[in-house]
């Protein structure tokens, strides 16, 4: 007997208990070509003809949440090391007006809703009782050929939902797939209108780009199709010059890098412009998104001087939170250039002898103590604080003492 994933087992039961209610219930979209692609999908989707509340009903009102009941869509929740089953009635929907949701739908056949998904690999069935794929839109043929192909005319299917033309491109560039030449024309056509398509949605595919390990294909493929210009507005001086070729070289090197290490590479030709800023603005990216690049982005120098820092630059920096995805920056970057590695190789081997309580020692003095040194908070106040841990750092001084002695003196200079 074959084990599956308690996910896959939970996703099975549901579409037994549906078939024994008298309904329709087949698995859907991704999870069935990613079962064909002999990979473990991310999570499970079913598709069934009962309705949303016969779907609530059949499961109790507990072991569901309407997610998006009016669209059909009901989460079925399963044990705890099951996660949660999205079970959806079978549907076509409107148009995106609003580029996030269909104005309407309506509840179909399984052959209609095959064909509003969005590409032929991602709009097959499969039928886990019977162990039988049902495919109206030839999608295992195109899996076989590894392509990535709208389903009916992409002109319109992009016209519906215009961020489809990003997902076509991370669908090819993850699953290292062709891109069909129609298709492509049709995205190359269209591509301006990306525009419309929500930051959230846009940011969400772009993640799940450039953490993938064909990052580098997800760009130039978004980039022939007329994409890029759309996302990164910013990159547009940048890609007509020969830096490009090394900025690709850089994110491609990057090993199993965060979102934010990513983009970090991305931007990094941009690093004297405050482009960070309009790119956190433009794809709502979390506040402490837009820190880690900014910082990533703004301190490459200080590794590339490693060397020739002083101490307490150094320790400062190879103690920040975000350094380990500094270190990987820098290094994909040098090698990009064709540089040696002495500044990584240099901060790597200072690691490795610098204890934590040397690298990032207790302050000897805090704030509360120049306050009880009766110094009043102020710009000055936080430039002595800078100039003791420096000193600190720097090993100028040993102990708390020699710190407070070293504040009256900094004070009344
Ligand atoms: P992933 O493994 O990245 O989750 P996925 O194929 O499961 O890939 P989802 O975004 O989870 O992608 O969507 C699940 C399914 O819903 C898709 O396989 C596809 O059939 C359909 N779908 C999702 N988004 C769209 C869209 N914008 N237009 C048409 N169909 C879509
Ligand atoms: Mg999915």
């Amino acid at each position: 007997m074959t084990e599956f994933s308690p996910q896959h087992q939970f996703a099975i039961d549901i579409v037994g208990k549906l078939r024994s209610a008298g309904h329709e219930a087949l698995f859907a979209g991704g999870c069935v070509r990613d079962a064909l692609l002999g990979r473990e999908a991310k999570d499970y989707d079913v598709a069934t003809t009962a309705r949303p509340e016969e779907v609530r009903k059949l499961f109790g009102h507990k072991r569901t949440l309407a997610v998006g009941a009016s669209f059909g869509v009901i989460m079925v929740l399963g044990p705890k090391d099951a996660g949660q089953v999205e079970v959806a009635t079978f549907r076509t929907e409107g148009e995106y007006l609003d580029g996030r949701r269909p104005e309407s739908v309506e509840f179909c056949t399984p052959e209609e809703d095959a064909k509003r998904r969005d590409f032929t690999i991602n709009g097959m069935f499969y039928d886990p009782i019977e162990k039988r794929v049902l495919d109206f839109v030839s999608g295992a043929a195109d899996l076989t050929a590894r392509t990535i192909r709208a389903i009916g005319d992409p002109h319109e299917r992009v016209k519906e939902d215009k961020l489809r033309m990003l997902r076509a491109v991370r669908f090819a560039a993850t699953l290292d797939f062709a891109l069909d030449p129609t298709t492509a024309n049709a995205i190359r056509e269209m591509s301006s209108e990306l525009i419309v398509v929500s930051a959230e949605r846009i940011t969400q595919e772009l993640k799940k780009m450039l953490v993938d390990v064909h990052r580098r294909r997800a760009i130039e493929l978004a980039d022939d199709v007329g994409l890029m210009r759309i996302v990164f507005p910013e990159l547009d001086p940048i890609r007509r010059e020969s830096e490009w070729q090394v900025t690709l070289r850089r994110l491609e090197l990057l090993e199993r890098p965060s979102f934010e290490l990513a983009m970090a590479a991305l931007l990094k030709p941009l690093s004297d412009k405050p482009v960070v800023g309009y790119v956190w603005r433009r794809l709502k990216l979390s506040n402490d998104e837009c820190d880690r690049i900014r910082w990533l982005v703004g301190h490459q120098q200080d590794l590339d001087d490693a060397p020739r820092l002083s101490l307490a630059a150094l320790k400062r920096t190879l103690a920040h939170p975000y350094c380990a995805d500094l270190l990987k920056l820098v290094r994909a970057d040098r090698i990009a250039n064709s540089s040696n590695l002495e500044p990584i190789e240099f901060c790597e081997d200072f690691l490795a002898r610098t204890p934590i309580e040397v690298l990032d020692p207790i302050p000897f003095v805090t704030g509360d103590d120049l306050i009880a040194l009766g110094l009043k908070p102020g710009p000055r106040f936080k430039s002595v604080l800078v100039a003791i841990r420096d000193a600190q750092l720097n090993l100028q001084i040993a102990s708390r003492d020699e710190a407070i002695a070293l504040v009256k003196a900094e004070w009344n200079k």
